[in-house]
């Protein structure tokens, strides 16, 4: 059969001998407490070519304290978008990566670095990928890790393992920007990964989890007073296989239908 697959206009992207454009990777700043460090981070992305910075919920800012911080990145601060929740930020992404300086308790993917700058660049320019960074003192919730599909951590001495915020910000820039320039001189032809449809955004994929937990609950397989942590393994399993739009609405299709037979079973 003719490979489907070019007529996929990324095709046309592919095994590239120029860098990429780094516009539709945004940095999420989640809960940022000072504004220094939202004009630091500013800065390191300015430096290493990335431009969409989204605050979630910052505690101050606009303040003068970014903006002198930001030096010639002013621009990134006045183009930033402000939003309510982490959920918000990221509804258009197909590709979410949290950075985390610890292990959490129920394990997720990890990438190093280096392994999250691949998978950036592998998936551009078709995804709109987020890079999420937590709080200055308490870094992601589980809430906030869970809606992302990696987590990533930069290697520390162990025995102090929290990086400044505008550091992490700038290690996984650098990282970022460095796989670009690499790609830059090699043919990336053979190591890319092809496919036909677009990956789920994250809007998409929380609707899906929603009937998800509705029709489990309507089956009885899913008592939410005794949650037993069903969700965050239904969404750790989800965001493993990333699933692209065709597969999910066969699987709301599937849980639409379910919720039929339930009514029809009723009359
Ligand atoms: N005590 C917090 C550390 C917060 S540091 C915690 O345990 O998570 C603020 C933010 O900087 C973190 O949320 C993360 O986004 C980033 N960061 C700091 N050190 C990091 C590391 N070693 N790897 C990845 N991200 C790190």
């Amino acid at each position: 059969m003719f490979p489907l697959l070019l007529y996929n206009p990324s095709f046309l992207n592919r095994g590239r001998l120029f860098m990429q454009d780094l516009s539709k990777v945004t940095v999420v700043l989640v809960n940022t407490s000072h504004p220094g460090n939202i004009g630091a981070s500013a800065r390191a992305m300015k430096n290493m070519g990335l431009s969409r910075l989204a605050l979630v919920q910052p505690k101050d800012f606009p303040s003068g304290v970014a903006t002198g911080r930001a030096a010639s990145a002013v621009d990134i601060l006045e183009t930033s978008e402000v939003f309510d929740s982490l959920e918000e930020a990221i509804a258009d992404c197909g590709l979410v990566i949290g950075t985390s300086a610890r292990s959490r308790r129920i394990p997720w993917p990890m990438l190093s670095p280096t392994q999250t700058a691949r998978k950036v660049l592998d998936e551009l320019p078709d995804t709109e990928v987020a890079l999420v960074f937590g709080r200055e003192d308490a870094g992601l919730n589980n809430d906030e890790l869970q809606q992302c599909h990696y987590h990533v951590q930069i290697p520390t001495n162990e025995n102090y393992s929290s990086l400044n915020l505008a550091a992490a910000v700038m290690v996984i820039g650098y990282e970022l920007f460095r796989t670009n320039l690499e790609n830059e001189a090699k043919d990336t032809t053979q190591e890319n990964e092809f496919w036909d449809q677009e990956r789920a955004t994250g809007e998409q994929v929380e609707h899906f989890y929603r009937h998800l937990e509705r029709v489990m609950i309507a089956i009885d397989f899913h008592d939410p007073k005794n949650p037993r942590q069903l969700m965050q393994r239904m969404r750790r399993l989800f965001s493993r296989i990333r699933m692209d739009v065709m597969e999910m609405n066969i699987l709301r299709g599937i849980l639409t239908n379910i919720e039929l037979h339930i009514k029809n079973k009723q009359k």
